[in-house]
């Protein structure tokens, strides 16, 4: 029961956005798609949904190709934020489940529960345009999900949202996943990963660079990172003699080290010992999803400058066709 794309490719004239994405997401799970601009997770998420076909590869849900899975198993907040700006919020929610042949009586009670968890159900009449940018994404999220699709897809949902709505947000992917619903979220802020993931895929220039349960993919690193501090002067010159060690992040109250998956981390504890330290800390952690990201990409995820080279290769903004109807629904669309 999964997700699973196999050899996805797709090119846009001269640019291969996808070179040979293969990766598999398990149902009732949630997966975040990591990558820095450009990468190919839109492309990616818009083969899924089958707004786009790729030249070669397949996608699957359940074994079944996703062109033929019905449309009602989706969800998808698109990139491209946009509702019908001067339709209220309430009536906008309830045409969208009517694509999906939801009664209006039953959207309208969905979209009120979703509108109060979201702290939006003051705005229930009001037009889409008098909502603040903020709100308008929560209102998206809810149409996308009105009609308790299996999958959710989402494209960079927490971009734009201030603190508490990004901890609404996270609630919601809660509530979601405690029905069994699929979360696949792309993003490039890696605390989110870290905070809600079961299993990552980071892809970089089309090329899938690690991907797999978030467990899996820290042990796999290699790397063992370890935190120590010590009583008085930090600089700590023996570490320079340990085989394997390297300094991360020298410190005034600790030292970050990269300790090699053939080193026992515990070697970096007794030479201290040896050397007379008086140890105050000692912490063996697995490296974060941004220093794996970094090791693997060369760069982080949210570098500006591979940002303007994309846009410039891609001849301006590299922003592909809006999927219609903002929201990924077609006003026209067959809901399936
Ligand atoms: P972002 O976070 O910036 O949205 P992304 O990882 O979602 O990035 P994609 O939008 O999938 O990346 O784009 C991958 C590559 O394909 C980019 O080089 C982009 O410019 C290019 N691309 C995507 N769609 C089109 C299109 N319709 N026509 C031409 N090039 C496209």
């Amino acid at each position: 029961m999964a997700l699973v794309l196999d050899g996805l490719t797709k090119r846009f004239g001269p640019i291969t956005a996808l070179d040979g994405i293969s990766f598999r997401v398990e149902r009732g799970s949630v997966f975040g798609f990591l990558g820095a601009n450009g990468a190919g997770k839109t492309t990616t998420m818009r083969i899924i949904l089958d707004i786009l076909r790729p030249d070669s590869g397949t996608a699957t849900w359940d074994g079944t190709p996703t062109t033929d899975v019905p449309r009602r198993t989706w969800g998808y907040l698109p990139e491209e934020r946009g509702l019908y700006p001067r339709l209220e919020v309430l009536e906008q929610l309830v045409f969208f489940a009517s694509l999906y042949a939801i009664p209006r009586r039953e959207a309208a009670a969905r979209a009120r529960d979703w509108l109060a968890r979201f702290r939006i159900s003051d705005y229930e009449k009001r037009r889409a345009e008098e909502l603040s940018k903020g709100n308008q994404q929560k209102v998206q999220l809810i149409a996308a999900i009105l009609h308790q699709p299996e999958v959710v897809i989402m494209d960079e949902p927490f971009v734009g949202l201030d603190p508490v709505n990004v901890s609404l947000l996270k609630e919601a992917f809660e509530e979601m996943r405690s029905r069994g619903t699929t979360l696949v979220f792309s993003t490039h802020q890696m605390e989110m990963v870290e905070e809600l993931c079961e299993a990552v895929a980071i892809i970089d220039h089309g090329r899938l660079v690690l991907g797999g349960p978030i467990r899996d993919v820290k042990r796999s690193s290699g790397r063992q990172v370890v935190r120590l501090a010590v009583e008085g002067d930090m600089a700590l010159p023996w570490l320079a003699d340990l085989d394997g060690v390297s300094v991360r992040r020298p410190g005034q109250d600790f030292v970050e080290l990269d300790v090699d998956a053939r080193h026992d981390p515990r070697e970096v504890l007794t030479a201290a010992i040896a050397h007379g330290e008086r140890v105050t800390q000692f912490l063996i952690a697995d490296p974060s999803i941004e220093q794996i990201f970094i090791d693997r990409v060369g760069r982080p995820p949210s570098d500006d400058h591979h940002l303007a080279t994309v846009a410039a290769d891609a001849g301006g903004t590299g922003a592909p066709g809006s999927a219609g109807g903002g929201t990924g629904v077609e006003p026209t669309g067959n809901p399936g």
